[in-house]
């Protein structure tokens, strides 16, 4: 897979630009804030349709336009594609095109040009709360499994309705009727996600367990488990089975939810350990081991993405080989040489195989 041109209007700080991209590594070279991380942001949602980094889709729209136009040509499943989004500043909806053809949901858009993105906040996403590790994981599931995504935006749809009941029973306990509707439906939906992430997780460990002996020499072995919700007591088990318990788990929760009026219990919750050797990382792993094991995870992701689409996905690395010393520079460059890369930095370092480099001043590029 590969972005061969861009441009973009009106998005971030960018007015017009209009670039063309190397098939191999494409360094992104700048000072802080001229907008590098904008444009990964940029290639990333042409993608995906999603961003890494905003609450809202209106964020990315130049302050003061009324809409920003992302559009790219790529190469994808050995064709010539055009992908094109246009976001609105207020809250009409965005508008996706493939090919020219408008698109009436994102998820006609998925798979198309899936990247992988590592920044200095995922070196250590193994010691962060579990709402880091959580993102981190939806967000490569959900360009994996375009049905996940699905079943994930109706959770999380389903999840603020409830928790607006349960905020509003203080003036009105007749809307609580409206409660066992809803915590069925989640427990119908949140099988689905358990179901889907385990299959990712035991995946994901696994490639990354062999990156991680590689880069240790074979002296850690890298185990990783996902963490759910406790009545679950295999999450391989059938959608069905994992629905009773998750009912289960909710039932024993009821008055605690009321009184703390909050969604206590569900995968939302959810989370996942790595251990080396048998060990905690969170709790005991070393600065070294925690970015080592985070790095062996996102080339895990890559893997996976690679190994689903039978073509590399585009990796975007935001100012994140400055953050690693020589050794580790090293082991992820030796790892990244096939596919399309985008690397941001402030001082353009030493790279082997740099196909293009791109100074960016100001949301413009410098000549
Ligand atoms: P650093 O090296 O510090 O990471 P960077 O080159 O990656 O810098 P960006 O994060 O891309 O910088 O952001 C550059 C600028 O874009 C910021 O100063 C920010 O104010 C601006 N910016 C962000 N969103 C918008 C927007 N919607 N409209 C206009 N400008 C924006
Ligand atoms: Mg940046």
């Amino acid at each position: 897979m590969n972005l061969n041109k861009l441009s973009l209007r009106d998005f971030r700080n960018y007015v017009n630009l209009n670039l063309e991209f190397d098939s191999g590594v494409n360094l992104i070279v700048g000072q802080n804030a001229q907008g590098k991380t904008n444009l990964l942001e940029g290639i990333g949602y042409l993608g995906s349709g999603k961003s890494f980094r905003a609450q809202r889709t209106a964020e990315m729209v130049r302050f003061g336009a009324e809409f920003a136009d992302i559009q790219g040509d790529i190469t994808a499943q050995n064709r010539q594609q055009t992908l094109r989004w246009v976001l609105f500043s207020g809250s009409r909806p965005r508008m996706a095109y493939r090919n020219g053809a408008k698109k009436k949901s994102a998820a006609e858009m998925a798979g198309v040009l899936p990247s992988v993105l590592f920044c200095p906040e995922d070196l250590m996403v193994l010691r962060a709360g579990a709402a880091q590790r959580r993102r981190l994981g939806d967000h490569a599931l959900c360009q994996l499994r375009p049905n996940y995504d699905a079943a994930l935006a109706e959770y999380n749809r389903i999840l603020d309705q409830k928790s607006r009941i349960l905020k509003d029973k203080e003036e009105n306990m007749s809307v609580l009727a409206i409660l066992p509707e809803y915590n069925a439906r989640l427990c119908q939906v949140g099988a689905l996600l358990i179901s889907y992430r385990a299959r990712f997780y035991d995946s994901l460990g696994k490639a990354a367990a062999v990156y991680h002996g590689q880069f240790s020499g074979g002296a850690e072995e890298f185990t990783l488990q996902y963490k759910t919700v406790s009545t679950v007591t295999d999450p391989f088990a059938p959608v069905e089975v994992l629905r009773g318990q998750l009912e289960e788990h909710l039932e024993s929760h009821y008055r605690a939810e009321l009184s703390s009026m909050q969604c206590l219990t569900g995968p939302h919750k959810d989370d996942f350990d790595v251990d080396l050797n048998g060990i905690s990382l969170k709790s005991y792993g070393s600065q070294g081991q925690t970015r080592t094991a985070a790095i062996s995870l996102k080339l895990a992701q890559r893997e996976l993405m690679a190994r689903e689409y039978g073509e590399d996905p585009i990796l975007l690395l935001d100012d994140v080989l400055s953050e690693l010393d020589a050794k580790r520079q090293d082991f992820v460059l030796n790892q990244i040489d096939k596919g399309q890369v985008f690397i941001t930095c402030c001082e353009p370092e030493r790279f082997t195989r740099l196909g293009k480099t791109i100074e960016i001043q100001q949301g413009q590029v410098r000549s």
